[in-house]
């Protein structure tokens, strides 16, 4: 059930070809376009310097748009002041005010905007009830946990009732185990207050278990804009394709053959057959080199029976196991290049064991070499 956003309240966020450059030297966005669904939770996601961060402070009003247009709900917003853009931020470093107790700290903006003291306390209490935290309001920041300031500083955006809610690396702040609890959390609410959110992070596991669509960035500009299976499923990039799933995809250098109605990659101790699909795309490619992207969990250990035949195996020698419980990570030299398998934690493989390790050949991915666009 929906608790905020009131009747007429939820908002659509919309960019256009928006830009953001510094002193004329520095592209930090380019050319950025989306637009997102009453209710969505979009997560930007990128490494160091991708222009997340910027992008989310275009949105929330404190950096200007050099170029482009935002839109909050219908209204042109890129002139509108912070104040008055309806929106709510949660910052990593949450900035409580130290010397006001947690009551104060979320009623504080609303007594700002003068909102009438019953009304303060209705939402206070209400927004304090929603995140779990009524037996801490007399507490001052000092006085609580890590995981317990973060919520105090989601509870004051939430007092806000505004039409969107924008954080920025909440959680790096708090420890392993918190982060994955407080990720629950924000999920849980976000659908609980069906607030248009949009979520800023590095880490490709928050956004895939956050969004309902993921913007991934690299340099400034938006590579891909997909739900979180398709990313994994369908990437359009090598780049994504790398990015998305841990441990990452393992790219092998392969000169694509046609045999035939079969097409293979092939290369120094394999000889890899496409699925259909991908057979289609890469018979242009014949006679090429292609990158062939394979991941982790879709190469199984075959152990040491040599196979009939001599199809959909990868050769090469164990250098480092890493038992992990449920699976264990192998990673093994491939004609020098290293290629890591997830495999069955209970397998026995060591350092130094030569091992063949059997391709999932309907979970193949092929790339452009020049392009690094995925093929087909
Ligand atoms: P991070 O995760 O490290 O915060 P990010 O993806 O959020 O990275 P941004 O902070 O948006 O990246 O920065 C994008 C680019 O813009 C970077 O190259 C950064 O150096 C540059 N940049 C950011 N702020 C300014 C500024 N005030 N003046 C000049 N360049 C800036």
């Amino acid at each position: 059930k929906r608790v905020l956003p009131k009747e007429g309240q939820m908002a659509k966020i919309k960019l256009e070809h928006v830009y953001k450059r510094y002193g004329g030297k520095v592209t930090a966005v380019k050319d950025f376009n989306l637009e997102t669904e009453d209710g969505e939770f979009v997560v930007f996601v990128g490494p160091s310097g991708c222009g997340k961060t910027t992008t989310l402070r275009m949105i929330a009003g404190l950096e200007d748009i050099t170029e482009g247009q935002l839109f909050i709900g219908d209204r042109l917003v890129n002139d509108v002041p912070p104040k008055d853009r309806d929106i709510a931020m949660v910052f990593q470093n949450y900035a409580l005010y130290p010397h006001m107790n947690v009551y104060e700290n979320m009623a504080f903006g609303l007594r700002l905007r003068k909102v009438h003291k019953d009304e303060i306390d209705r939402r206070v209490k209400e927004a304090a009830r929603i995140i779990k935290i009524d037996h801490l309001l007399q507490r001052k920041p000092r006085e609580l946990s890590g995981g317990q300031r973060q919520r105090v500083a989601m509870g004051r955006a939430i007092v806000r009732e505004p039409k969107v809610f924008l954080f920025d690396e909440p959680l790096s702040n708090l420890d392993a185990k918190l982060r994955v609890e407080m990720r629950a959390e924000i999920s849980k609410l976000q659908r609980r207050l069906g607030v248009t959110t949009v979520y800023v992070t590095h880490d490709q596991v928050e956004a895939m278990t956050l969004g309902t669509r993921i913007v991934v960035m690299k340099d400034g500009e938006v590579l891909q804009v997909d739900s979180p299976l398709n990313l994994y499923d369908f990437p359009e990039t090598k780049f994504v394709a790398g990015f998305i799933g841990s441990p990452s995809m393992n790219f092998i250098r392969s000169r694509v053959v046609t045999e035939g109605e079969h097409v293979y990659f092939t290369g120094e101790g394999f000889k890899v057959r496409a699925n259909p699909t991908l057979a289609t795309n890469l018979r242009a490619y014949n006679g090429k080199e292609v990158w062939m992207g394979i991941r982790p969990e879709h190469l199984g250990h075959k152990g040491w029976t040599p196979i009939p035949e001599d199809n959909n195996v990868v050769r090469g020698k164990v250098e480092v196991v890493e038992p992990l419980g449920a699976d264990t990570e192998i990673h093994v030299d491939v004609m020098g290049g290293m290629v890591t398998a997830k495999v069955d934690g209970h397998a026995m493989v060591l350092p130094g064991d030569s091992v063949e390790l059997l391709v999932d050949t309907s979970k193949l991915h092929a790339f452009d070499v020049d392009s690094e666009k995925a093929i087909g």
